[in-house]
């Protein structure tokens, strides 16, 4: 996972390959996709709790 908070941002990279991504305000509530590696993830941006699925990695838990 790649976040790092900057001011009252955060800026969010790809876990899979580095790539920047986006910018995060406040409550937030994004899906993204990476256009380098196309993973689908899904940010959510509350209060000062930041939080980063991956969708592949959820898939593969539902279905063991
Ligand atoms: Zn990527």
């Amino acid at each position: 996972m790649c976040i790092m908070k900057k001011h009252e941002k955060y800026i969010i990279c790809c876990p899979n390959c580095g790539k920047q991504l986006l910018k995060s305000k406040d409550g937030s509530e994004l899906e993204i996709e990476c256009p380098r590696c196309h993973s689908e993830l899904t940010v959510v941006h509350i209060g000062t709790e930041l939080k980063l699925h991956e969708r592949i990695s959820e898939y593969t838990a539902e279905s063991k």
